[in-house]
C-alpha cells in the first residue's frame, strides 16, 4: 500500500455561475467533511472557473476541502489580457492550479513551452501544480502513447528542480476518454501511470516514490474504487460527474 495520499479534484471546467458554485458547496461539504478530514483519507479540491473561486474558497474557509484554478499565466503581471497570475490566484485563496489540461492544450493552443515555465513559477508561489498529460486516440492506436507521454513530462518537468519534483501532481488524463464516456482500464490507467512514474524515477527514485499521478477521462462513482484501488493511481481529476455533489461525493469516498 503507497503512503502518497490520493488527491481527488473537481474540475468544473466552465460550468456553474458564482450561485450555483455556493449552492454546490453547500450541498458537498456535509458530505465529504469528515472523509477528507481524516488523516488517511483524500485531499479533495474544487476547481472552479475563475469568477467562482472567492465563492468556493469562502464556502470551504477552515475545513478540509481546497481550492485550485484552472489556469494561470507565469508572468507575475503584465499586458496579458485575459490572463491571471500565480499572485492572482494566491490572492483569490487558491491553494493549486490545474496546468496544461488537454482542452487548454488542443483548443487555446497551450505549448509544452509554456508549461514548462508555469510550473515552476506555481511552485515557487506556494501553488500546488497539478500538470495534466495524455494521448489522443490517435496517439494510442499508432503505439506512441509512451512517447506522447515522456515529451510531456520532460517538458512540464523541465525547469523544476530534482529536489522538488515530488511536490507536483501529474494528472493522467487519455484526450479520447475525456468527456466521452469511454474510460481507460483500471489496466491500461495503471501502466500509463506507472510509465510517468518511472520517468520521475530516472531523474529522481524519491522524487518518482512520492509523486501523486492522478487518474482522469471518464471517472463515474460506478468505476472510480476500481481506478483508485490500483498502486500506481493516487487520485482522481473529474470532470463531468464532479459537477454534481452526490455523484463527487461517492467519487471521494471510493478514494477514502
Ligand atoms: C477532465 O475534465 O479533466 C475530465 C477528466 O473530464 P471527464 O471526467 O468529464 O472525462
Amino acid at each position: 500500500m503507497s503512503e502518497r495520499r490520493p488527491i481527488i479534484a473537481a474540475n468544473w471546467k466552465m460550468n456553474k455561475t458564482i450561485e450555483e458554485a455556493g449552492q454546490f458547496c453547500d450541498a458537498l461539504l456535509p458530505k465529504v467533511a469528515e472523509l477528507a478530514a481524516d488523516t488517511g483519507g483524500p485531499q479533495v479540491v474544487i476547481c472552479p472557473p475563475f469568477l467562482a473561486l472567492a465563492t468556493v474558497v469562502a464556502a470551504t474557509k477552515g475545513g478540509p476541502v481546497e481550492v485550485a484554478a484552472q489556469n494561470m499565466h507565469f508572468e507575475p503581471d503584465g499586458a496579458y489580457t485575459g490572463e491571471v497570475s500565480a499572485g492572482m490566484l494566491l490572492d483569490a485563496g487558491a491553494l493549486a492550479v490545474v496546468l496544461g489540461h488537454s482542452e487548454r492544450r488542443q483548443l487555446f493552443g497551450e505549448t509544452d513551452e509554456a508549461l514548462s515555465r508555469k510550473v515552476p513559477v506555481a511552485l515557487d508561489n506556494g501553488l500546488l501544480p497539478i500538470l495534466c498529460v495524455g494521448e489522443s486516440e490517435e496517439e494510442r492506436e499508432r503505439d506512441d502513447t509512451d512517447r506522447v507521454l515522456r515529451r510531456q513530462i520532460d517538458a512540464g518537468l523541465s525547469r523544476v528542480p530534482d529536489e522538488r519534483l515530488a511536490e507536483v501532481v501529474i494528472a493522467y488524463e487519455p484526450i479520447w476518454a475525456i468527456g466521452t464516456g469511454k474510460t481507460a482500464s483500471p489496466e491500461e490507467a495503471e501502466d500509463a501511470c506507472g510509465f510517468i512514474r518511472s520517468l520521475i524515477s530516472a531523474r529522481n527514485e524519491g522524487a518518482g516514490e512520492g509523486i501523486r499521478i492522478q487518474y482522469g477521462g471518464s471517472v463515474k462513482p460506478a468505476n472510480a474504487a476500481d481506478l483508485l484501488g490500483r498502486e500506481e493511481i493516487d487520485g482522481a481529476l473529474v470532470g463531468g460527474a464532479s459537477l454534481d455533489p452526490d455523484d463527487f461525493a461517492a467519487i471521494v469516498a471510493a478514494a477514502g
